[in-house]
């Protein structure tokens, strides 16, 4: 079964910037209670998510209790000009998120107004963009939702048109052409935002190419509605689903290909989990590729293929510091990953809720059993580690304690960074440095081997791809993250910083593995596990959601640069024996 994601699938750009606008004054704003004026978005999984926050949405400004200590957000709708003198006189703070293309609609029908015209606004009567687009024409507007009531339009000397923003194109063409019948000096403005157009054209498309269509978004939400309606006309099989728990209901058996889109409300972590479903129930052609791709995904899913990286990644520690090849060194270094990254993702699973990964539902489902094997890995890790050192030992009960404090809270109270997680950037240091200690520090401990240059270059080896993959993994992460009130390096700095940010970090690292073998440091395997880094630079591209890759197979796809390393020491092993 092929499956296509749409590239215009998610929140387009109006509603991205009123979604960060909230977020970004919950997370400033201490003093004064938030609101929106009407739910932010039409998408209930994120209002409820956004409540959780303290956001409350409201109709009418009579609601709010305390103005004075209020602040409320128009949504990317915007609002009425009336509506918007009555909120100002109540004395509550008013923070503009309407979108720059509903904005423009309303300059024209504002000035249109003003000179005597009467604006015509095709668009559903219902919806709140066109009640604010109406409150500009004074009252003396008129809305239009059907062919039918175009024919109603009277000839008037002085007629403009405009479309409410997610108006579908055909039908405002076939609106604007029954009105110009009696108005034929009509002036007429395309209104369509690009974004909604793009969507629309894209879904035609995919209903022409695929069997069966799955439109993701809020079943109030007008233009997942319409997105629906276009893919049916298509004569292509539609569903509009709002959540992965109505996909379960639908036999996927009769469709070899499928395609996704969503509404421009529907968050990227609703979007992922269908996704990550349909790739799930995915048949191959070939069994063995089937069953070979099928165990990737679980070994992702399990965190096992972490864990082998570990272990590939302490076999480069070893050799990069000329120290004995030690089974018991790799096993640590797998086993204590292992514990450590279930043990986590089994506490933050809780907290992400419905609005987790691929991940959450599977860890959640078998808790106990996941539990109990990450404290027998940890266990084992340590057993393992007394077998090098009694320091080897030592040094990782500590990391291992580190690990646990990393997650408690700290400081009373709800201070903003009263754990050490909440910190910003953290996550990604301690994660990188435990690797680092695994798989370079204690193979050296273990030997009784004092600190080297080797064990630097291995050290910051493991440190660098780990930091990588981790806030990659942020960069794609971030809109949920965002809605968690997770402050991580890209939502603190953003996209395009973090990822020039990163580019900056794997050069230094690309440096030293050149230097290494010239300066003495390590052997000539440095030279090989460049391979890693040109593989982490090709997987800058898959910070881009848009890449059309499930979750786990994104996550995989990062994960695989351990294992690059493993497949770069065979490589220099051969080399060095041929
Ligand atoms: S669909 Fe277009 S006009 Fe409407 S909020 Fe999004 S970007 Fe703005």
């Amino acid at each position: 079964m092929e499956i296509k994601l749409a590239k215009t699938a998610g929140f387009c750009m109006g509603v991205r910037r009123a979604v960060d606008t909230v977020l970004d004054v919950s997370q400033h704003e201490t003093g004064r209670k938030i609101y929106t004026y009407g739910p932010l978005i039409h998408n209930p999984q994120t209002i409820e998510l956004l409540k959780n926050r303290g956001i409350t949405a409201i109709k009418h400004i009579d609601e709010i209790a305390d103005p004075k200590n209020a602040l409320l957000v128009i949504r990317a709708h915007g609002i009425a000009p009336g509506d918007r003198r009555k909120i100002k006189e109540s004395g509550v703070k008013i923070i503009d998120a309407t979108c720059p293309k509903v904005g423009y609609v309303q300059a024209i029908i504002k000035k249109h107004t003003a000179l005597d015209y009467t604006v015509v606004i095709a668009g559903d009567r219902e919806h709140p963009e066109v009640d604010g687009l109406w409150g500009y024409t004074e009252g003396r507007g008129v809305i239009v939702s059907t062919l039918e009531d175009a024919e109603k339009i009277p000839a008037m000397e002085k007629v403009c048109i405009v479309a409410q923003t997610t108006q579908d194109s055909d039908h405002y063409r076939e609106i604007v052409r029954k009105i110009q019948k009696k108005n034929p000096r009509a002036v007429v403005f395309n209104t369509i935002c690009s974004s909604t157009e793009k969507r629309q054209e894209e879904i035609i498309s995919l209903a022409a190419e695929m069997d069966a269509l799955f439109v993701v978004g809020g079943k109030n939400s007008a233009n997942t509605r319409r997105l629906a309606d276009l893919a049916r006309k298509q004569n292509t099989t539609t569903f509009h689903i709002e959540t992965v728990r109505e996909l379960k209901n639908i036999d996927l058996g009769p469709y070899k290909s499928i395609g996704v889109s969503a509404g421009a409300s529907t968050p990227n972590w609703i979007i992922d989990q269908i996704t990550d479903h349909l790739a799930e129930k995915k048949s191959r052609p070939n069994k063995k590729t089937a069953f070979l791709l099928n165990l990737w995904l679980w070994m992702v899913k399990t965190d096992f293929y972490s864990a082998l990286g570990a272990g590939c990644l302490a076999l480069a520690g070893m050799l990069l510091q000329n120290i004995p090849l030690s089974v018991a060194s790799i096993a640590v270094a797998s086993f204590f990953v292992y514990a450590m990254h279930v043990l986590n993702r089994l506490v933050t699973s809780k907290e992400s809720g419905l609005i987790g990964s691929f991940r959450e539902p599977f860890y959640l489902r078998h808790e106990k059993m996941f539990c109990l094997a990450a404290f027998a890995s940890l266990l084992v890790a340590l057993l393992l580690s007394l077998t090098g050192s009694i320091y080897a030992f030592g040094l990782l009960l500590f990391i291992s304690a580190a690990g646990g404090i990393y997650n408690m809270k700290l400081l009373p109270g709800n201070r903003r960074f009263g754990r050490l997680r909440d910190i910003p950037g953290s996550k990604n240091f301690f994660t990188a440095v435990a690797w680092g200690i695994v798989t370079a520090v204690l193979p050296a401990l273990s030997r009784g081997w004092d600190f080297s240059a080797g064990m630097a270059v291995a050290f910051i080896f493991t440190f660098v791809l780990v930091f990588i993959r981790s806030a990659m993994s942020d960069i794609i992460d971030m809109q949920s993250d965002r809605l968690l009130g997770r402050e991580t390096i890209p939502v603190i700095i953003g996209k395009e910083k973090t990822q020039a940010l990163l580019k900056i970090i794997l050069l230094i690292l690309l440096a030293i593995l050149i230097i290494a073998p010239i300066a003495g440091w390590s052997p000539t395997l440095s030279i090989f596990l460049v391979l890693c880094v040109l593989y982490v630079w090709i997987c800058f591209g898959l910070c881009d959601r848009r890449a059309g890759f499930s979750g786990a197979t994104i996550e995989g796809l990062l994960e695989t640069s351990y294992i690059i390393a493993g497949f770069a020491v065979l490589g220099w092993l051969v080399f060095r024996w041929s």
